[in-house]
């Protein structure tokens, strides 16, 4: 074994930058934070490919006296604490002396700067660790840093970089959570030569959130506010109706540093149990303020986790402000609101209501169509233009309605499900029934209703009970209709692609500027999946082309969907990857939800589609559609064998 040797300083200061710097956007973190710190109004960010080759950060800050900029660049050198007790009540971003020496180890680091009192600017260049001589230059007061090349002279690193569009990804991140931390600072980011976000300083801080969030989200926010002691928390929760498929819209701030909080995101998400859907996260933002001496903000390298003094209780003030505050606001008024007659409420969910009908009844109109077994043809998933859709699609007559079972099964095709054959009239006083509420679906013309057998029971407007060969089937109905979807979504884009209707008005949306970066990057695999995106200024879109089977749902929630799966970074490579997660979205979108209560025929062409998927085991997301308990099973359960 070799004998132990002190390590030298540069290796040193390359560990410690490894821990602090781990990609473009935490530069741009630690930049933006020394900012500031040095009491800026003003921040310019300016980033290139990503962040690989530039990110510039500028303040009209304190600025840094010509002798410091040495001190400034070398390892464990601050003008931020003075002495240990410091450590126990620190008031700063930051304070370990580490961030600007770790990223001139690993990049060449240009830092100018000037103060009020002096005379001229200074400049110093750090190239790989070593730092050059201090040169007076030009420059108004405060400070640039300019980070090149980073990770030039560490390979590793700079392969675990993912794509430039993603590192932006991340830097836009980044510079959100500082502009949301601080509100009364005006700071644009720009990106390559296009300016990506102005977000002057702002008075009240939902206008700052309405700036990075979009004015659609900021105008359902719920604001809450709660004191206990000197520990205050401000800030607002969006409404159940808009949340997300992960928790990157959590945005928790500690005395003005963003942090992550596993107790306070599970507080949150206590808050909203019951009213959001499994697998989906609340948005909120929040600001916590308490005396910096019940929180230890030194525990972690980059300073994204603290230890509060007292955990508990801080978690049980976050749950209780926040389901106080949902006790006393009517969160259902939207969902009982009278759909229809408002069609300016385009968010509203008594539209989104009449909307999911619309597009069961279209659903089933399609399935109808379809004979059992067979193939897929062209055509099959384009919607009726007609814009209302509702109706025509189950003109008696025009489509056989209700789809006929059995006899048309084409011939020899094995029979997967072994359906129920009650009579109706036994279980007439049962709940969710099917087969019961016949009154409610147009009979189709000369095939009475009554003599219709049971197909399956829903129960809990949920799950489908069926009997099959094995034993009993449990179907979840949201999963199943998913898969169905999904893989027809699959057999047309394998066919040349999914049918788009123009819109006749392009519709402008609003994105977050992670958002826009990626929908305009990735236009050619939107248009793929039939949504045509044009760039309409600033952070907003213009969606010109739609998929047609989603013609009755909202673009904007359709393309915050998309995009959301796009922001969570894949690299390019896996674009394929990428198409099939955006068609599980859209197949998830599209699908009848759990506690949609299904008409007897909707159950049929449901349980009829079944055979035509190719894996009616499991939902795009893996669950199970279907559970079986066999025969034997239920005779053992039942002590019969
Ligand atoms: P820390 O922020 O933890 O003190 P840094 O390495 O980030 O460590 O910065 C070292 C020192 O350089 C800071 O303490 C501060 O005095 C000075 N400094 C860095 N950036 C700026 C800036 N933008 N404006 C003024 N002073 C700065
Ligand atoms: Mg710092």
């Amino acid at each position: 074994m070799p004998s132990i040797r002190p390590l030298s300083q540069s290796l040193i200061n390359k560990i410690a930058a490894g821990e602090v710097i781990e990609r473009p956007a935490s530069v741009l973190k630690e930049l933006m934070e020394n900012a500031l710190d040095a009491g800026a109004t003003r921040i310019d960010v300016s980033v290139a490919d990503g962040g690989l080759a530039l990110v510039r950060v500028a303040d009209n800050g304190a600025g840094i006296p010509a002798d410091e900029l040495p001190l400034a660049v070398a390892p464990h050198a601050t003008s931020k604490l003075a002495e240990a007790d410091d450590l126990a009540r620190i008031g700063t971003l930051g304070f370990r002396g580490e961030a600007l020496a770790s990223i001139g180890e690993v990049s060449r680091l240009v830092l100018r700067s000037r103060t009020a009192a002096g005379q001229g600017g200074a400049e110093i260049e750090v190239v790989g660790g070593a730092a050059g001589p201090t040169a007076p230059c030009g420059c108004p007061v405060g400070t640039t840093a300019e980070v090149h090349n980073l990770f030039f002279n560490t390979p590793v690193r700079r392969r675990f970089l993912r794509t430039p569009q993603t590192e932006f990804g991340h830097a836009s991140e980044a510079f959100t959570r500082i502009a949301l931390a601080a509100p009364a600072v005006h700071f644009t980011l720009r990106h390559n030569d296009r300016q990506v976000l102005d977000l002057p300083a702002a008075e009240a801080w939902t206008e700052r959130i309405a700036a990075v969030a979009g004015r659609e989200l900021a105008e359902h926010l719920i604001a809450v506010e709660s004191a206990d002691g000197p520990v205050r928390i401000r800030g607002s929760a969006a409404h159940p109706s808009y949340s997300r498929s992960n928790n990157r819209m959590q945005y928790l701030f500690l005395n003005g540093r963003h942090i992550r909080d596993h107790a306070l995101q599970h507080a949150l998400a206590e808050a909203y149990r019951g009213l959001l859907t499994v697998g989906r996260y609340a948005i909120a933002f929040l600001r916590i303020e308490m005396p910096p001496d019940m929180v230890d903000v030194n525990v972690h390298p980059t300073k994204l986790e603290v230890r509060f003094q007292d955990a508990s209780r801080l978690y049980s003030q976050l749950l209780s402000t926040l389901r106080s505050k949902f006790l006393t606001t009517d969160l259902t008024v939207r969902v009982e609101s009278a759909p229809a007659e408002d069609a300016s409420a385009g968010h509203d969910a008594g539209r989104a209501a009449q909307l999911r009908q619309e597009l069961v009844d279209w659903a089933k109109g399609k399935m109808a169509s379809w004979p059992a077994g067979s193939a897929l043809t062209p055509g099959d998933l384009t919607p009726d233009p007609s814009p209302g859709g509702r109706g025509e699609n189950v003109a008696p007559g025009a489509l056989p309605w209700p789809p006929e079972l059995g006899p048309s099964q084409a011939p020899g095709e094995r029979r997967p499900l072994e359906l129920t054959r009650l009579d109706p009239g036994r279980w007439a006083p049962g709940e969710g029934l099917c087969g019961r509420p016949t009154d409610q679906v147009p009979p189709e013309p000369g095939s009475p209703a009554t003599a219709r057998p049971l197909l399956a029971l829903q129960v809990h407007n949920r799950y489908l009970v069926t009997e099959s060969r094995e034993g009993v089937t449990i179907i979840d109905q949201h999963a199943l209709h998913e898969r169905i979807l999904y893989e027809h979504l699959r057999a047309r884009i394998a066919a040349g692609g999914i049918e788009t209707q123009s819109l006749l008005v392009p519709e402008p949306v609003d994105l977050s500027p992670a958002e826009a970066a990626a929908a305009l990057e990735d236009r050619e695999l939107l248009a793929r999946l039939g949504l045509r995106i044009e760039p309409f200024g600033g952070d907003t879109v213009l969606v010109a082309a739609f998929p047609a089977m989603l013609a009755n749902m909202n673009p904007a929630e359709v393309l915050h969907a998309l995009l959301e799966r796009l922001v969570a970074g894949r690299r390019k490579p896996e674009r394929e990857d990428m198409l099939d997660d955006l068609l599980h979205t859209i197949a998830c979108r599209a699908a009848i939800k759990a506690g949609d209560r299904l008409s007897p025929g909707e159950i049929e062409a449901l349980l009829q589609e079944r055979h035509l998927v190719h894996d009616a085991h499991h939902c795009p997301h893996g669950r199970p559609t279907a559970l079986v308990f066999t025969r034997e099973e239920l005779d053992r359960q039942f002590r019969r064998t």
